[in-house]
C-alpha cells in the first residue's frame, strides 16, 4: 500500500543480481542477530497482569497483548524490511504460520498446508525469478462449505532494504498482518455464521502479486467469496481515525458500516472511494483492488497517509498503540457485522472488469 510508483523500484533493488557471498554471510548474521532480538524482545515484553506500554483501552474481541508482540517482530530490525523472496520475508511468514497453527485455523478445503507459492517474474529479462507465498487459513461457518463464504487479507511484505536503510513497515502492514491474526484468533473461537477465509498475502508492494496469484488460484472458490475486508495500515493514527473504503461502489454496506461506526472504539469514517478522490482513491491501491476488479464488493481499512508512509521511520515506536488496539477491536466489529449479512452481500457482485482496466502487475 499504497500508491505504485516504488514498485518497479523495489523490485530492481532486489533481483538484478545473484546474491554474492558477502551477503549470504551478512544473512547468517542478520539470522543470529534476529533470533538474538526475538528472544530478547520475548524476555522484555510486559506479563499477562502487567499493563501494555500506552494503552489505556482493554480490548473487547482481541488479545492485544499477542497482536502487539507479532506486530513488534514482524517490524524488527531483524526481518530488513520483509521484502518478498528475501530471508526476512521467509521469517516473517514463519512467525505468522506459527499463529495460524497456535488459533487453529484449518488449511483450506481440500489442501493440507496454509501456504500456497506463486512465481514472482522479475522486470528485467536478466533478473532470476522469485517464489512469492501466501498463507492461507480457514474458519468453518455453521454449514461448512456451503453458502457464501467471507475472504479477509492483509499483506505482510514490505519495502525490505533501500540504500542501506531497513523499511521496517510497522504500519504498513505488520500492523494488518498482525491484526489479520487477531480477528481470526475471535473467530476461530467464536464460530461465525459463514465460512471465513483468512489469508496473509505476499508481494503486494510490487504490484499486488500475493493477491493476483490468491484470485486465480485453483480450489480457492471465488465463486463463494461475497466480499473482500482488507487491512492494510490499521496502526498510526494521530487523529484516531481508521477509514473504511469500499462503500461508494457498494451503497448497500453504507448502513452496515455506519452501524458499526456508531459503536466504534476509534473514529471510523467511510470514504476514499470515489472517482472524483483522485490519488486519494484507494479503491484499487492495495490487495483488494484484484478483488473489486473482479467484482466483489470489498471494504478497505486503513489510516490516513502519515509521514512514515513508505520511509524508514514506518517503525513500531511510531505507531500509536491505544488507537492499533481499538482499530482491531473495530476490525472484528465489521466482520460480525458483515459475517449477519453475507447471503444479501453476496447477491451484489458486479461483472468483472475488462482485462485492460485490470491494475497493471507483472505476474504471470
Ligand atoms: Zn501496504
Amino acid at each position: 500500500m499504497r500508491r505504485r510508483v516504488l514498485w518497479v523500484k523495489g523490485l530492481k533493488a532486489y533481483e538484478s543480481e545473484p546474491m554474492p557471498w558477502k551477503t549470504w554471510k551478512r544473512d547468517m548474521t542478520l539470522g543470529a542477530l534476529a533470533l538474538l532480538v526475538l528472544i530478547t524482545g520475548w524476555l522484555l515484553w510486559p506479563k499477562d497482569e502487567e499493563a501494555l506500554p500506552g494503552i489505556s483501552y482493554r480490548p473487547v474481541y482481541v488479545d492485544a497483548r499477542e497482536m502487539l508482540h507479532l506486530t513488534q517482530v514482524l517490524s524488527s530490525d531483524a526481518l530488513a524490511g520483509r521484502a518478498s523472496g528475501t530471508p526476512g520475508n521467509e521469517a516473517a511468514r514463519g512467525f505468522i504460520h506459527k499463529r495460524f497453527e497456535e488459533i487453529g485455523l484449518l488449511p483450506l478445503p481440500g489442501f493440507s498446508a496454509y501456504t500456497h507459492t506463486f512465481p514472482i517474474v522479475p522486470r528485467e529479462a536478466d533478473a532470476d525469478p522469485i517464489i512469492g507465498a501466501n498463507l492461507v487459513g480457514f474458519i468453518p461457518g455453521r454449514t461448512p462449505g456451503e453458502g457464501p463464504a467471507l475472504l479477509i487479507t492483509a499483506h505482510y511484505d514490505h519495502l525490505g532494504i533501500r540504500e542501506g536503510e531497513i523499511y521496517n513497515g510497522a504500519d504498513d502492514n505488520a500492523s494488518g498482518a498482525s491484526a489479520l491474526v487477531a480477528v481470526a484468533e475471535y473467530f476461530a473461537l467464536h464460530r461465525p455464521r459463514h465460512d471465513m477465509i483468512i489469508a496473509a498475502l505476499d508481494a503486494e508492494e510490487i504490484g499486488l502479486l500475493g493477491a493476483r496469484a490468491l484470485a486465480r488460484m485453483e480450489g480457492l472458490g471465488l465463486s463463494r467469496v461475497a466480499l473482500n475486508m482488507n487491512f492494510d495500515m490499521v496502526g498510526r493514527s494521530e487523529a484516531g481515525e481508521l477509514y473504511v473504503a469500499g462503500t461508494y461502489h457498494t451503497p448497500q454496506l453504507v448502513p452496515v458500516m455506519e452501524a458499526v461506526a456508531e459503536g466504534a472504539p476509534v473514529t471510523l469514517l467511510l470514504g476514499h472511494d470515489r472517482p472524483e478522490d483522485g490519488p486519494n482513491d484507494w479503491t484499487l491501491q492495495s490487495d483488494h483492488g484484484v478483488f473489486h476488479q473482479a467484482g466483489l464488493p470489498i471494504l478497505y481499512f486503513g489510516v490516513e497517509d502519515h509521514p512514515g508512509y513508505h520511509q524508514p521511520s514506518d517503525e513500531f515506536d511510531a505507531l500509536t498503540l491505544d488507537f492499533f488496539v481499538r482499530a482491531a477491536d473495530t476490525l472484528v466489529m465489521a466482520a460480525l457485522a458483515v459475517d449477519g449479512e453475507l447471503p444479501q452481500i453476496h447477491t451484489l457482485r458486479r461483472s468483472p472488469a475488462p482485462e485492460a482496466d485490470q491494475p497493471e502487475g507483472n505476474a504471470p
